[in-house]
Formats: C-alpha cells, structure tokens, sequence
C-alpha cells in the first residue's frame, strides 16, 4: 500500500497554496539589498506600528520589564480577557461577543470548521480575498462561486439563487473589498442577511474607509443572528508580523467558537502589541490619514501612465487593469527593478496588478519603475 491512501481524498486533491517568499530570500535572488526593495504587494503598513507597541513587546523580553523576562515561559491567557476589554471600547460592543485569533485568517478557518461538514456549500464572490475559498477547500467545503459584475459590486440575485440552489451555509462578504477596494453597500448586506445562511462581512481594511464616512455593520452584530464580522490589527496598526486577528459574533455562535478554538491560539506578544495599539488609536490613525492621502495621490499618478487603468480604493491598495501589454511580465519587469506588487494567475484577474499604498517615497519609486518597465516591454 502507500501510505499516502491514508490521506483525506479532499486534502490530497487541493492546489497547494503560493507562499509568498520572505525579503531575504526574495532580495538574495534578485541581487538587490533588502532595505532598496520597495514592497507594495502585501496590504502592510508603511509606518509599522505604534511606538508604545515597539516599547511594551521590548518590555515583555527585558528582565526588567513589568513581569520580567519569565513572563514569556508562561502560557498566555486563554480567554484573552485584557485584549478583549480593550476591543470591546474600540468597537462598541461587549468583550462576551468578541474573540481574537492570530489573525482573522485564523478566523475564517474556525468558523469554517464550526459549520462544514464534507460537501457543505459556502458561497464566495470572486475576485476577493483567497482564504474563503482555501479554507473551504482544507475544511472539505464545496465552493460556490458567484463572481462580481464587470464593476466589481455583487450580483446579489445570482448570491440570492446560489444560496436556494446550493443550501449554502456560509456567505463571505468583504468590505471594502480586497482586491477591488470598493465597499460592499450595507442595504447590500443588509438584504443578504435575509438569507438562511451565515454571512461572514470581512473588514480587514474597515479604517481606510472610515474617514471618508463609510459605515462598519459592526453595530448590526446584536440585532442579526446570523452576522458575524471580522477584523484585524495587520493592515491599520501595522501588526502583520504579530498575527491579530478578531470578531464579533451572535451569542449562539460565539460560545460554539470557544469550544473548539486552541486554547493559545494569541500569542502573548500578540495580545501584547495590540493591547499597546489600541492605546495609541490617534497615533496609528494620523499614520491612516497619511496613507489615505498618499492613496490618491497614488491614484491619479497610475491614472496618468497611458497603459494602466487604476479603480478607485476605499482601501490601502489599488488594483490597476494592465490595458496595453502583459500583467504578469510588467510585475517581472518592477521586480527586477526592486518594486514588488501583486500579480494574480487567476482567469478573473489576469490582466491585473495589485499596488499597495505605501510612503510618498513609495510612490515616486513604483511610478518611476512603472514608467522605465513600460519602455522595456
Ligand atoms: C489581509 C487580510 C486578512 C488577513 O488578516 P490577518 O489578520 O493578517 O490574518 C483578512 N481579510 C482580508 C480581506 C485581508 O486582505
């Protein structure tokens, strides 16, 4: 026999997942130093994160340091109680309807687990974020793919017919929306909560939109027995590397998460650093404003390159339509010039480019390497 019969057929039939490859690596290969590559391909934040939040994860390795250096010997909390009350301020509603998770991908897949059996149905709105559709896949779901309209909004009859069709349990929704960066309308979400189904409403890019006026449906949590939303401390607080995730659940549901969570799924320099965030909100939402500026001034100078065709962004990225040549041989052509951004082999965004909005410094890099890349193709 070989032993690999012994794997779960769904498992041992899944496309592996494309890592993304780490700096150094990525630096060594290109033959160009780390601190010259201008990275504008994963969403982080340009300006790292707060202070405070440099000083208290410096504070929890001292010896000197509030519990001294054994506080990392010991396990951290599991019911995440000091993290949870912070939140509970920063979102409006009570610490007994949120959970975090070492990022909201951790999220995804504990929901996902919480209700698939093999074969059941969850609906995903391509393009959008990878993860639904992967989880769904490791979780033995089947997907159904309902993509958007040519102006990237959902199709919200063909979700509503998916959804009689497919007995789906799950709908993820995602706003703003990565990679389209527009925001889903909450009447939009608002008529799909009338489904017999969970609707999981992704904000992961929630505080790039709030200061132009867009509203989160955080506060709708309580009056919706079957929303959930998602958040996350990598993108705005700049907290990718610490893996901070979080979500506001209905009570039915949140008490069904607990159950099956890892009981150390926050790591104590997880819970640590976003602790230190969320004292520090005007100083990570100054360095939100400054991104969201720089993001359309981003916008209008891709607008000016005559082969590209940028959608506007309530987000910290732009997807660009590549209209005169190939995408993917442009994002080869920026590499090689030290810019990384994202390219997508999917059939939905083959001609695209991803770009993150990154310092005016990043700015100007990208637009020159754009300008020299479009020369040499
Ligand atoms: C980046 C991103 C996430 C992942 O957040 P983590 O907290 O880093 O796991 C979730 N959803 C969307 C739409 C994202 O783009």
């Amino acid at each position: 026999m070989s032993f690999a019969d012994l794997l779960r057929p769904e498992i041992a039939g899944l496309e592996p997942y494309t890592p993304i490859l780490p700096l150094d690596v990525l630096a060594a290969r290109l033959g160009i130093p780390i601190e010259r590559l201008v990275k504008l391909d994963a969403n982080e934040n340009p300006y790292g994160p707060s202070p405070r939040t440099t000083q208290a994860l410096a504070d929890l390795a001292s010896i000197d340091g509030p519990a001294g250096r054994l506080s990392i010997a010991i396990y951290p909390d599991p019911a995440q109680t000091r993290l949870r009350a912070a939140l509970s301020g920063y979102v409006g509603q009570p610490a007994a309807s949120i959970l975090c998770g070492a990022g909201a991908d951790e999220l995804i897949d504990l929901v996902l687990r919480l209700f698939l059996s093999p074969g059941d149905a969850v609906i995903d709105c391509p393009p959008t974020f990878g993860m639904y559709s992967f989880d769904t896949g490791v979780n033995a779901g089947r997907l159904i793919t309902v993509p958007r309209r040519a102006d990237f909004s959902l199709d919200i009859p063909a979700i509503e017919a998916a959804a009689a069709s497919s007995r789906a349990k799950l709908l993820f929704l995602t706003s703003p929306n990565n990679p389209t960066g527009n925001l889903t309308p909450p009447a939009e979400i608002a008529r799909l909560l009338r489904l017999p189904l969970l609707v999981v409403v992704d904000e992961a890019y929630m505080e790039f939109a709030e200061p132009g006026g867009a509203t989160s449906v955080i506060p709708w949590v309580p009056r919706h027995a079957n929303l959930a939303v998602l958040r996350t401390f990598s993108k705005w607080a700049g907290l990718a590397g610490m893996r901070v995730g979080y979500g506001i659940f209905p009570d039915w549901m949140i008490a069904q998460l607990w159950k099956i969570k890892q009981p150390y799924n926050l790591s104590l320099g997880a819970e640590t650093a976003a602790i230190a965030s969320l004292s520090d909100i005007d100083y990570l939402r100054a360095n939100v404003a400054r991104i969201v500026a720089e993001r359309d001034r981003l916008l209008a100078r891709l607008g000016a390159l005559p082969f590209l065709l940028p959608h506007p962004s309530e987000s910290n990225f732009i997807l660009c339509r590549v209209t005169q040549g190939d995408a993917h041989a442009l994002k080869l052509a920026l590499e090689r010039a030290g810019v990384l951004v994202r390219y997508y082999n999917t059939p939905l965004l083959r001609d695209y480019i991803r770009i993150s909005v990154g310092t005016p410094a990043q700015t100007d890099a990208v637009i020159a390497a754009l300008q020299q890349a479009s020369v040499g193709t």
